[in-house]
């Protein structure tokens, strides 16, 4: 099976060549040619199946024969080495918590993936690859811990300056080997445009092999639908229709819950449940896709004002408004709710919810107004630690910071500060 741009004017390639490029000759993301449902069978049996299992099952058309099946098998193993609770707060209310990885942050599966994907493919090729990434918090931080050390192998992560939390900032910054940290002066928007153009540079692409580790790059993306399928193996016994709320910024995780629906997994509804970046909620309220300048949220892995997974999502339902609309609402929240959330939560269910989680709390509650009688869950996309000051604060409480994290909170922040496009291919050619 192979991968076909979306732009429709590129040739289709391997799995293993859309990981490498990352984004089609024409800009184009990469698109599976075809979905095989999974067999009715494995979800009736699915809480018989371990998770790498389940896993292997789901992935291997994906990957086909790009990776031999013995070494995947080595590489879910490595890459699914944590738990992925559903956790029940109220009546009909779960939140999957995908925050008990090496970063804490949902990121960690994908990243992990890849790594391992390309490490895979780069062994016996004497060209480096070089990984490039732009991240408005938590993919620097999975991507930096993912690829360390992984040989043949170089990755330059671009951040906006002073818009990540200090934890964020630690995570991808202090790890040096093959990573390197670029602080650009502006916001994720400006790090995502930047790393766009290097992809279409003459120059660099004759130089180097670039590509990227953002959710547009396939083996970052397809290992996310892992998770709803882990929450309907633990959910499935309530006996309810399932609805998925998912905090979204750049929109890849919802739309991998979406490729588990084209594998045949049960669901009813998805919600994407954003900050005031709101361009999806807009459109789905309007038709109209009007990108904008993202704005600056306590929520800030979701600042995106340009999702760029979700042209995948129209494709999946066939760029027909309607069929959209019946498997997914998008609403919009202010940190104030959020903060109001995040307080609920922790007095009603003693739970502590980090900003993102809360937005996708706030979602899950909105739809259930109208559709009572689901099951809903919503994801907890990282661990309330990496947003230690707004939770505090908001909480008037202590968190316990877990081992993971204080490793790299005194290590010494590394990274090179850039303000331009220019300065960015400058340090890349001179690499
Ligand atoms: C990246 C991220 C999101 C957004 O996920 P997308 O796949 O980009 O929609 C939400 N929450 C957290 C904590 C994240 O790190």
């Amino acid at each position: 099976m192979n991968f076909y741009s979306l732009n429709k004017k590129a040739p289709n390639v391997s799995f293993a060549d859309a990981v490498v490029k990352g984004i089609a000759p024409d800009r184009g993301l990469y698109f599976p040619e075809s979905i095989t449902p999974l067999s009715a069978s494995f979800f009736k049996e699915i809480e018989n199946l371990s998770n790498e299992e389940i896993a292997l099952t789901a992935i291997r058309q994906f990957v086909n024969d790009a990776i031999p099946e013995e070494k995947l098998k080595i590489i879910l193993a490595e890459v699914l080495d944590f738990n992925f609770p559903v956790v029940e707060l109220e009546e009909n209310i779960a939140t999957l918590e995908l925050f008990h990885g090496p970063t804490m942050a949902f990121k960690d599966v994908g990243a992990r993936f890849m790594a391992r994907c390309l490490g895979h493919f780069s062994e016996g090729n004497d060209n480096e690859v070089t990984v490039l990434v732009a991240t408005s918090g938590d993919t620097g931080g999975a991507v930096a811990n993912g690829f360390l050390g992984v040989k043949g192998v170089n990755v330059v992560i671009l951040y906006p300056s002073g818009k990540v939390s200090d934890i964020q900032e630690k995570q991808l910054t202090t790890l040096g080997q093959n990573i390197t940290a670029l602080e650009v002066d502006g916001t994720f928007d400006d790090c995502q445009r930047m790393v766009k153009t290097a992809f279409l540079d003459q120059d660099l692409l004759d130089a180097m092999q670039l590509t990227s580790a953002n959710s547009i790059n396939v083996a970052r993306w397809l290992p996310q639908l892992f998770y709803f399928l882990f929450a309907y193996k633990q959910a499935k016994s309530k006996g309810k229709e399932i609805v998925f709320s998912i905090p979204s910024g750049n929109f890849g995780n919802v739309c991998a819950g979406m490729m588990a629906q084209q594998l045949g997994m049960p669901v009813k509804h998805f919600v994407a449940s954003t900050n005031v970046n709101d361009i999806v909620p807009n459109y789905m309220q309007t038709g109209t896709y009007n990108p904008k300048p993202s704005i600056a949220t306590i929520s800030n892995a979701m600042d995106v004002g340009d999702p760029s997974n979700f042209i995948r999502i129209r494709h999946i339902y066939k760029d027909n408004f309607e069929l959209l609309t019946e498997n997914l609402s998008s609403y919009s929240f202010t940190d104030e709710e959020t903060k109001e959330a995040m307080l609920s939560i922790h007095k009603n269910c003693s739970y502590v919810a980090d900003p993102h989680g809360a937005v996708g709390y706030l979602g899950l509650k909105k739809y259930q107004e109208e559709n009572p009688n689901t099951y809903g869950i919503f994801l907890e996309t990282a661990h309330p630690v990496k947003f230690l000051d707004v939770v505090v604060d908001t909480l008037d409480t202590t968190l316990e910071i877990p081992a993971q994290i204080k490793k790299v909170m005194d290590k010494e922040k590394k990274s090179l500060k850039i303000s331009s496009y220019d300065e960015l291919k400058g340090y890349l050619l001179k690499e």
